[in-house]
């Protein structure tokens, strides 16, 4: 079949008005023939059966019963209106109720003929009900094509209440496979389906929307998420390819003066076996004439910032500027405060530029970046305002991604004649193979192991109840010398809320901890930039004991001296956000203390968050856990990425396939990286069109 067959426009298809085009379009996103064909069924179910009223049992089941209906009425309610119809068989008689689309139904419905109606039981003082049910004439069911699993397509309210039902779906594929023949044409080569004994595409497809049994269906399905699958891996793998033969970078061709410097004289400890083999990766990419675009993951604490420091020293030796940028202006504080003291005997001219920089200091900021004789710029967004431009940017590090969107990134990259190396550090570890999708096009690093003589921090769950306990337990370590954070949610939705919770608690806590042999610092967002600071600076320096705040020192924040992190009302924040919070203590050589307070009300994922937490303080295995709560759209660092667009294959559901289909997409690039040969012509072909039709930033940005 050819490729213009399926781009005909969905108001083509015979059964398809402009009434019903222009739903699909708006509900589901359907505007071509080829985009119909691949809605995929969320799931099947098995219409083999039928029910009769009076075999009904007091369950939430769906089910299938045969019927007519004899009258339809409407009843007022207290909002609006309902459309009841009493539903009859011989053994009994039942409810349809329609809360939505009354015209439609009330003009289509007809009284006294057979229908099949199927949908999920309810049961209401004596009555049995469906609602919002599917509904086929009788003789329509039967010609149908019918099979045992049917599939239930994604719908929408406002579909199924002007009457595209899943029926009308089903009907509409069956149109459209009549009308194509099922000639759909293949896309992978022959080989690769011979060696994976995969389904070719018309039979896949012809299973997963119309399915003769298990076993086809699962290999249908199979089929269509492996070359799903296939295809962003082949792009991401292409597009990192090409990044690394076209797009030039600039090549760092010594390591000189600054870095040997530092590496001999001023390195404050010991670099790790993961700090050096990641150094080493950093400097390989340098050293090409490729623009380097590298994802440095590391759990916190495990020592990224010298990673990067040592990464910008190599540009400094190549007499290029750097620059860090950190997502909030706390962080770039703490990265300007850590990489002066660390440069201090270099001689290096270093500056930090955030929102609260002053007009005329900001103006020497941009004259001598400009004139080249400022060599590193850290700060936050205000890094990449139009105003802000360099002599020679050589290497952009990027901290905590996952606050940046691609669209900001690749600001910094248009500063340049050529885009400026970028190394991206996250410490919101990722499990790789997710990584690889979202962040397919970057190289990737790890550092896997944390600096040696850290002791795990001891987590612990306690009920508010006991929080008496609790605060004698923070008295002891007070009275040894010790700091503490104790943090409060912060959520959009109910910011009023939280800021409430933050005062009263506060209030509590000065109580309970009452000056003047206790000091208690607060920061939280409404406060100005300056008092913030402010406050972290006292708390930094260890005149306040005790640091009451929101979210805000989730990042970056480095106090070793601190060394219990309470978090109130654990339950409401997820699990990538405990283990940043966890991350702030433990930075010290001396036992650390995570106390997780909750009530005792407690959702099952509430649990599994807070057993976790308690459990490993592994980062990677946490976030193992967090996808398989969550899912990835809510990870971080995923949100923009667009991996849930995937149409039939689940990231983590089918990270086995992912891996494979990666790994055969980049033998392929290998072998055949333009598709010439004959044997590749279906990718070629599939190739070509995908990228014309569907770029692959619908799935990355
Ligand atoms: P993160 O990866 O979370 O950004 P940092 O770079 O802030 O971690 O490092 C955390 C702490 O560990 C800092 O106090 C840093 O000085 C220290 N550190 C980093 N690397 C080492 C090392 N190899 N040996 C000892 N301490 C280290
Ligand atoms: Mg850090």
């Amino acid at each position: 079949m050819n490729n213009n067959f399926l781009q005909t426009p969905i108001d083509y298809l015979k059964g398809v008005g402009p009434n019903r085009a222009d739903l699909l379009k708006k509900e589901l996103g359907i505007h071509t023939f080829q985009d119909l064909i691949h809605l995929f069924p969320n799931r099947y179910i098995d219409r083999t059966k039928y029910y009769t009223i009076k075999e009904l049992q007091q369950t939430n089941a769906e089910v299938q019963i045969i019927g007519r209906i004899t009258q339809i009425k409407t009843v007022r309610q207290q909002r609006g209106k309902r459309l009841i119809a009493n539903f009859e068989d011989e053994t009994g008689s039942m409810e349809l109720l329609w809360f939505r689309g009354h015209k439609w139904i009330q003009n289509n419905l007809k009284i006294n003929e057979p229908y099949v109606v199927f949908g999920r039981l309810n049961y209401f003082k004596g009555t049995f009900s469906i609602a919002h049910p599917e509904m086929e004439l009788k003789p329509d069911h039967e010609k149908s094509l019918q099979s045992g699993m049917q599939p239930v397509y994604p719908s929408t309210e406002n579909l199924s209440a002007k009457g595209i039902s899943n029926r009308v779906i089903n009907k509409l594929m069956q149109q459209l496979f009549l009308e194509s023949k099922n000639d759909f044409a293949e896309t992978l080569p022959k080989s690769l389906l011979e060696s994976l004994k995969l389904l070719p595409k018309n039979e896949a497809l012809f299973n997963v929307h119309f399915p003769k049994d298990q076993t086809l269906l699962s290999r249908g399905q199979y089929r269509l998420k492996f070359e799903e699958l296939f295809y962003i891996q082949l792009q991401l793998l292409r597009k990192n390819l090409l990044h690394k033969t076209k797009i030039k970078g600039y090549p760092f061709k010594r390591v000189g003066h600054y870095f040997n410097t530092f590496f001999k004289r001023h390195l404050p400890f010991e670099l790790t076996r993961a700090q050096k083999k990641v150094i080493k990766e950093i400097r390989n990419d340098l050293g090409s004439k490729a623009q380097m675009n590298r994802l440095l993951q590391g759990d916190v604490g495990s020592g990224k910032t010298i990673v990067a420091l040592m990464s910008i020293l190599i540009a400094l030796d190549n007499s290029f500027q750097a620059c860090i940028m950190a997502p909030t202006e706390i962080l770039s504080v703490q990265h300007y405060n850590n990489i002066y003291e660390l440069c201090n005997k270099l001689n290096i001219s270093i500056s930090l530029l955030t929102g609260s920089t002053n007009t005329s200091n900001r103006k020497e900021i941009h004259e001598n970046l400009e004139n080249g004789s400022l060599q590193i710029i850290i700060g936050t967004h205000a890094l990449i305002e139009d105003k802000v431009k360099f002599k020679n940017l050589g290497l952009a590090v990027i901290d905590e991604q996952h606050r940046f969107g691609v669209a900001q990134r690749s600001k910094l990259w248009h500063k340049n004649k050529f885009p400026p190396h970028v190394l991206v550090m996250t410490a919101t570890p990722i499990p790789r193979t997710l990584a690889m999708s979202v962040y397919g096009d970057l190289d990737i690093s790890i550092i896997d192991e944390l600096p040696p003589g850290r002791k795990e921090v001891k987590t612990v769950h306690r009920f508010d109840a006991n929080r008496l306990k609790v605060f004698r337990f923070l008295k002891e370590e007070i009275s040894k010398g010790k700091q503490v954070y104790i943090v409060y949610p912060l959520i959009q939705e109910s910011e009023a809320l939280d800021y409430k919770d933050l005062m009263d608690g506060y209030e509590s806590i000065s109580r309970e901890f009452p000056v003047p042999q206790y000091q208690i610092s607060i920061v939280h967002g409404k406060m100005k930039s300056k008092d913030k600071e402010f406050e972290m600076e006292r708390f930094s320096k260890g005149e306040t004991q005790i640091m009451v705040a929101t979210t805000v020192i989730e990042v970056g924040v480095d106090i070793p001296n601190a060394s219990v992190m309470v978090i109130e009302s654990a339950e409401r924040f997820g699990l990538s956000q405990l283990h940043q919070l966890r991350g702030r203590v433990g930075r010290g050589a001396d036992q650390s203390y995570c106390i997780l307070m909750t009530g005792h009300k407690l959702s099952v994922d509430a649990r599994t968050r807070l057993e976790t937490m308690v459990r490993t303080s592994d980062g990677f295995e946490i976030a193992e856990v967090d996808l398989k709560l969550r899912g990835p759209g809510d990870l971080m660092g995923t949100q923009q990425s667009g991996v849930l667009n995937l149409r039939i294959a689940d990231i983590i559901k089918d990270n086995e396939i992912l891996k494979i289909a990666r790994s055969y997409a980049s033998q392929l690039l290998k072998s055949d990286p333009s598709f010439s040969l004959p044997e590749n012509l279906p990718v070629k072909t599939a190739y070509t069109q995908l990228t014309k039709y569907k770029n692959i930033w619908n799935y990355i940005s």
